[in-house]
């Protein structure tokens, strides 16, 4: 049965961001084995975060997220993406989709794990019935950072029963944020990292600012987009890889990888 996906309930998803989903997806296929287990995020959700991040700008934001019980991974897919070091049962709700967000907080990179005390009462009550508790997945974002955690990120991330992700954008303008670069650790970028234009004629005195980056996608905040990095970890440090689906469950460029490691083996 054929389905044409005409952007229906998951509102559209832009065509940039679909390439950068399938190229994001051919690597966490290609670097499978150093991971530990494996976590889907629908893309329509995905897209969802990248706005309210930029929205919410100069702030960082919390987002709180849960997994819908009636859509396990498929299963083709979670057999496809497995590591050879895979542990199943590694944290809360493993082998199923995430495909709820919620905004839960806002701050700077410290203050944003900080969670008013009954933000649990009001604000989810309608919208979470009576399980208005902890959520499973976490996500916070780093504008203009790299998504590498801090010792607070870390911090943090020991209260988590699912996986804690973060969400690295470099955009421009940067207000008050120029992009933070000083981290060490291992990047997961969609695509290529930000580079600058090529011209005829190099632009000496710009060269290296973000005026010279070439641009990926516009927010509709307004925001030039020049560089997405998204990463999953468990509290105990090991790594999640993060598979980036459809409506249906399956990767964006999922055709072309499995044709790359079809024709490869
Ligand atoms: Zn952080």
């Amino acid at each position: 049965m054929s389905k044409k996906h005409l952007g229906r309930l998951s509102g559209m998803i832009e065509q940039w961001l679909e390439e950068l989903m399938s190229s994001y997806n051919l690597d966490s296929f290609e670097a499978k084995n150093s991971y530990t287990a494996q976590i889907h995020l629908r893309g329509n959700l995905f897209q969802k975060l990248i706005w309210w991040a930029l929205k919410s700008l100069p702030d960082e934001i919390l987002i709180g997220m849960d997994v819908d019980p009636n859509s396990p991974h498929n299963q083709e897919v979670e057999e496809f993406f497995r590591s050879e070091q895979n542990v199943d049962g590694l944290f809360q709700s493993q082998g199923y989709c995430i495909s709820e967000a919620h905004i839960v907080n806002r701050g700077n990179s410290f203050s944003v794990h900080h969670l008013p005390e009954d933000w649990t009462d009001d604000i989810f009550s309608s919208s979470r019935g009576s399980r208005a508790g902890r959520f499973t997945h976490w996500l916070h974002t780093h504008p203009n950072a790299p998504a590498i955690p801090s010792e607070a990120d870390a911090d943090a991330a020991q209260e988590t029963q699912g996986v804690d992700m973060i969400l690295g954008l470099r955009f421009s303008p940067e207000g008050p944020l120029p992009w933070f670069d000083a981290v060490e650790g291992v990047r997961r970028i969609l695509g290529d990292e930000a580079k600058p234009i090529k011209s005829e004629k190099p632009k000496r005195r710009w060269f290296g600012s973000n005026k010279d980056l070439q641009v990926i996608g516009i927010a509709p905040s307004g925001h030039k987009i020049h560089e997405i990095q998204l990463i999953a970890f468990h509290k105990s440090g090991l790594a999640v890889n993060v598979i980036l689906i459809d409506d249906d469950g399956f990767p964006y460029g999922w055709e072309k990888i499995k044709s790359i490691h079809t024709s490869n083996s």
